[in-house]
């Protein structure tokens, strides 16, 4: 079969390697003779894998001993209520970035839990854009950000100057650009789109900012039993798991996260390049806020849309269509996406503005 090129906004692409690697462990883990999934996650081969998983997220962002690194389950979608009800006091507030769908729905979930302000939100353009000059107020318990914008294809490319600390979504941009973690008291993220499969949601939380609420958490959803625990309380989602530690392992091999930050770049310098220059299509996004990771663009006219949209597929260009809320189309450059496949897409997007007319 021919070289299908994944652009799929989430679950994304994974290296060949790694999906190799979960066919193996399905089959014979560590030559048990036996699979990852019918053996005891109390086994000492699980119990290393575990360990080698969290050694590597803390060698790849450098994560030092105040915070804890823990794997949870309920995708990012849960860590949009968990985080209040572990962070925010009872009777406290915590501040909001609006920034698009997944930054809405963080804000929906908190207001269960305390007082929220949004301090800024993109919503009048479509969230084609990431606010600025706004103020946080300093008596928030954390400021709540979205460090890339999935769906409208925006990211912060500047860490905000909070007085308080800050709180990050960074389920689509994880591992794909460094950071500077002590500007963060916690950041979270679902496996599945840079990271590994769907199924785990990687948690980095500092220690001391724990047990504060002033509330009763019920036990699966206290952080606490799952830094104590060592993500172990119950039985973690061990494929998915496995696939994520394959994928850090790929990372490390590259270099870790400098040199997938600069392939990263370089990737959507590529693509922007093209959609700026073919006549056929134009960015959807203010420049200045583009995403690395999801670049969304749109075709002149319906027609060409659609036309565009054949020929992609008809070139084993897939998941290339955009999200319903912004149309047209959203290329993601995911960490495993090699540049040969950004080239492909540049080359079919020159060679359809050929033949469109
Ligand atoms: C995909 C995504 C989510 C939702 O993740 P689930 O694991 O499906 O709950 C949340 N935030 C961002 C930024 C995302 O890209």
């Amino acid at each position: 079969m021919d070289k299908v090129h994944n652009f799929s906004a989430g679950p994304g692409i994974l290296p060949q390697e790694v999906i190799e690697g979960g066919i193996e462990a399905l089959k014979n883990f560590k030559n048990m003779g036996l699979s990852l999934v019918e053996i005891s996650h109390r086994s000492k081969e699980w119990e290393d894998t575990m360990a080698e998983s969290e050694a590597l997220i803390r060698e790849l962002y450098n994560v030092g001993n105040d915070y804890a690194v823990i794997f949870v389950q309920g995708g990012a979608s849960l860590q949009f209520t968990q985080v209040p009800q572990n962070l925010l006091p009872v009777g406290g507030k915590a501040a909001y970035l609006k920034t698009g769908t997944w930054a809405s729905n963080a804000t929906k979930e908190a207001k269960h839990w305390g007082d929220v302000q949004v301090v800024a939100s993109s919503e009048d353009k479509n969230f084609n854009y990431i606010p600025k000059g706004y103020e946080i107020p300093s008596d928030a318990a954390y400021f709540h950000i979205t460090t890339n914008n999935t769906i409208f294809g925006t990211e912060l490319h500047h860490v905000p100057d909070s007085p308080v600390p800050l709180v990050a979504d960074m389920s689509s941009d994880i591992f794909s650009r460094q950071i500077e973690l002590k500007n963060y008291d916690l950041i979270y993220a679902g496996a599945q789109k840079n990271m590994g499969a769907a199924g785990v949601t990687l948690v980095i939380v500092k220690k001391d900012v724990l047990g504060k609420t002033g509330r009763q958490i019920p036990t699966m959803l206290d952080y606490r039993t799952h830094v104590e625990k060592e993500s172990m309380y119950n039985t973690p989602p061990v494929f998915a798991i496995y696939l994520s530690y394959l994928t850090l392992k790929w990372i490390k091999k590259i270099g870790g996260v400098g040199p997938m930050e600069a392939r990263n770049r370089e990737k959507a310098s590529t693509l922007y390049a093209e959609i700026d220059r073919n006549p056929l299509f134009t960015g959807t996004t203010a420049i200045e806020d583009r995403s690395i990771m999801n670049l969304c663009f749109v075709a002149k006219d319906l027609d060409c849309e659609n036309k565009f949209d054949a020929f992609a597929e008809k070139h084993l260009c897939v998941g290339l269509k955009g999200h319903r809320s912004v149309g047209g189309f959203r290329a993601s450059l995911y960490n495993a996406l090699p540049l040969e496949s950004v080239q492909h897409l540049v080359n079919v997007m020159k060679e359809f503005e050929k033949q469109y007319a």
